[in-house]
This record gives C-alpha cells, structure tokens and sequence, in this order.
C-alpha cells in the first residue's frame, strides 16, 4: 500500500466505515484504520435494528437517507440487511396514544407506517400475548442486519471498491503538518493523509485522553442476551414494546409525550437501570433480547467495570415474558456493549488544527443514523457541499 491518502479514517465500526465509504464513493483515495482484528466495539454488540421510526426529525432524515444506503449495498453485495419492518407494540392507552400521535406525525413526514389493532398484533406476532398487547404501529420500510457479519461484510465491499484496510493496528498518534496530517501506528507505520477523520467510538484513553475527559461525553453500558434457536417460531420483523415508546426521541415529538412521562414513578427499576424491552430475530433463528442503559463520564469509563449485573438481567428476562411467550427462554449468550453520547448535543464534532475531525459520540443511533449523517459530513469536510 501507498502510505499517502486524501483522507484516512480511525475507527472501523459503523460510523468510520460509512464516512470511508462516501469518501471512496466520491473518488477519494482513503485507508480505513481498526485497532482490532475486527471491530469489537459497539458496532457488533448491538441489535443491528435500523429504525428511524424512533428517531427525532433530525435524525430520523439521517436514518431514512441510511435505509436508501443499505438498500443500495445490498442489492450489489450481501451485507446481511433484511427488510422485515419494526413494530412498537402498546401495553395501555397512553402508549396508544403515542402511537396515535407518532402515525400522524410520520404522515406528515410522508414516512410510511401503519396502525395495527390489538387483532391484527396477535394475528401477526405468533405467540405474543393477548394480555399485554393494545395495538402495534408498523413501519414496513425498515431492515436488520446482522451486526456481527455486517460491518466485516461492508469492509470486504470497500476494500473492493479501492479501500486500503489496515486492522490489528492502532493509530497512537497524529501529527498536523502545515499541509495535512502524519498518523503513528501501534506497527511503527507512518501514513499521511490530506485529511483524518477520527470515529473512536467509546475509546477515550489513546488519542486526546484530555479532550474527552473535559467534553460532555458520557458512556452507556447495555446489558443484551440472546436465546437458544426458537424452535419452529419466526418473528416477522424487528419488535419494540411499551418502555421504549416511552424513551425513543421520536415520541418526545408527540403532544401528548411530557404529560404521560410526568405520571412514571422516577424511583422505578425500568428507570432507575434504563430498562426497555426489544427483541430481534437472529439468522439462526435464536432471539435477541435487550437493554438497559447504565452511565459514567467518558474520564471515568473503567467505573462501568465488566461485569453483568443478573438482576437488570432477570428484570429483562421477566419482562420479555410478560410481552411474548416465546417457545423457549434459555439464554445462550449475554454480553454488555458500550457506546459514547453527549449530553449537550446530538453528536460530538471537534477539529483540531483543520484537517484533524473528531466524529463521535452518535449514542443509540449509530446503526440507523451513521451512512446518512456520514454522506454529508463528508460533503461538508471536503467542501463539496455544493458541488
Ligand atoms: C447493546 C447496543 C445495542 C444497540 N442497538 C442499536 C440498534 O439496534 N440500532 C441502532 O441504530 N443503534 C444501536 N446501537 C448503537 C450503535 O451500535 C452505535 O451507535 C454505533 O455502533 C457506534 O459506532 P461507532 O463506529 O461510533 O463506534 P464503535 O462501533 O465503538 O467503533 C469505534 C471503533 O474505533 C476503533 N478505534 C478506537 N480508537 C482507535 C485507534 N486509536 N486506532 C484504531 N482504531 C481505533 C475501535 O476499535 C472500534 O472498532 C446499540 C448499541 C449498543 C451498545
């Protein structure tokens, strides 16, 4: 490989992949660098849901733009992206009228969703119960992937396309020059590169530990599970249930939001650990199950330690089983992942001396909102914004 590109991206998890990928798109000569073999971040510890169903109206252009972007890859390269829709299921009349509001809000928007009785639920999901469901809002434009196989899929794709990939190495340094950048790697490789951007994701500790530590970055651990193969059972799309219609900023848009989340007990377990059930049908047929939502300072990241907190787990579990009776419960893997937020705004964004851009901190948005958000940041980082 040539060590000189016109941009070079650190991090290859969803956020760095897509910005590498609408780089090479616009026939720039770039190098995607991963610190891992192959990316451990939050990238692959996730759901792998696309749903800017649940997004505020910012976010939700950016996840609607993703969709196109999936789509588009898919058609040319398996990427694992399965257009199975979502659907938020209501336990009571409140979240109902959530639903309600959010349908008319989406019809605005000219953004496809449909409103399915408490019948039509129980006709669909096989298995969910009758004693929980009130009625279902369905978004049928939206896809999984699966995010273990995606992101290696996506990087296979690019190196096609002309991406350089360099993994197992980590980027430990960055250096201005008066005209671009000199990167320093883990295998005393030296690149240069007009432009870097950097998408670190969660790891704060190697490149401007300082910077991190006096932002208004924080990081979420999330506890997941995922069932054994549920025997003869298909779930027909991605589903989200009751407490994540109260927390997704899509319904903060509803009119009726503020006053219902002011009747919720704030002393509450699903509150005080961020509790929300969602489940997704896996390839092999297993069911993922999650999350819970559980912060620190980015400064502070070690205080979230590695264990499973099993009460947060068995809370989950409960709580999946009161929404479906799904043929079996056995657990055959659990894991936590973590990924950076800020406080004060939607994305962290920071350059240092022009041609170094600092893109992270995407919070629980970064498999939907990463390929559109990263098209115009792109555009906006090289000036071509109206090329
Ligand atoms: C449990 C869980 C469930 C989620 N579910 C969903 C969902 O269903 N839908 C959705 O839209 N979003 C979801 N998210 C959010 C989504 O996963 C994240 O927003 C997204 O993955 C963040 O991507 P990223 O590229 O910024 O970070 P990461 O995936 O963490 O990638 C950062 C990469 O940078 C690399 N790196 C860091 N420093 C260096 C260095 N110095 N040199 C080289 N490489 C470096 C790391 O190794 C890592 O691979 C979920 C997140 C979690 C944790």
């Amino acid at each position: 490989m040539n060590n000189s590109y016109d941009l070079i991206v650190l991090g290859g998890g969803v956020l760095g992949t897509f910005h590498a990928y609408h780089a090479i798109n616009k026939g720039f000569k770039v190098a995607l660098i991963e610190k891992d073999a192959q990316p451990q971040g939050a990238t692959v510890r996730n759901f792998g849901q696309v749903v800017p169903s649940g997004m505020d109206s910012k976010w939700q252009n950016f996840g609607r733009e993703s969709l196109a972007i999936y789509k588009e890859i898919q058609s040319q390269f398996d990427i694992s992206v399965r257009q199975e829709g979502s659907i938020y299921l209501a336990s009571n009349e409140e979240e109902v009228q959530l639903l309600e509001e959010l349908k008319e809000i989406n019809d605005s928007n000219s953004y496809s969703s449909e409103l399915l009785t408490k019948k039509q639920c129980l006709e669909n999901y096989p298995n969910l119960r009758e004693d929980y469901v009130k009625a279902g809002l369905f978004f049928p434009e939206e896809v999984k992937v699966e995010p273990r196989v995606m992101i290696n899929r996506l990087h296979q794709y690019l190196k096609q396309k002309g991406l350089d990939i360099y993994t197992g190495e980590t980027v430990l340094e960055c250096d201005a020059l008066r005209s671009g950048v000199q990167l320093y790697t883990s295998k005393s490789r030296i690149l240069s590169s007009s432009k870097v951007i950097i998408c670190n994701g969660s790891e704060f500790k190697i490149l401007y530990p300082k910077l991190f530590e006096e932002s208004d970055l924080i990081v979420s651990k999330l506890q997941m599970m995922q069932t054994k193969a549920q025997p003869n059972y298909m779930l027909p799309s991605s589903v989200l249930t009751g407490l994540s219609i109260r927390r997704y900023e899509a319904f903060a848009e509803c009119p009726s939001y503020a006053s219902i989340k002011e009747k919720e007990d704030s002393e509450s377990f699903e509150r005080k650990w961020g509790v929300h059930i969602l489940f997704k049908q896996a390839a092999d047929g297993s069911i993922i199950i999650g999350d819970s939502h559980e912060y620190a300072p980015a400064g502070r990241i070690d205080k979230l330690g590695f264990d499973l907190n099993m009460d947060v787990d068995n809370f989950i579990i409960e709580e999946a089983k009161k929404i479906f009776d799904l043929p079996t419960y056995d657990i055959q893997n659990r894991w936590f992942g973590m990924y950076s937020q800020c406080q004060n705004s939607d994305i962290f964004q920071h350059t240092i001396d022009e041609d170094i851009h600092i893109v992270t901190g995407i919070g629980g948005k970064g498999m939907t909102g990463s390929a559109g958000f990263a098209k115009q940041n792109i555009n906006s980082i090289f000036n071509l914004e109206h090329a």
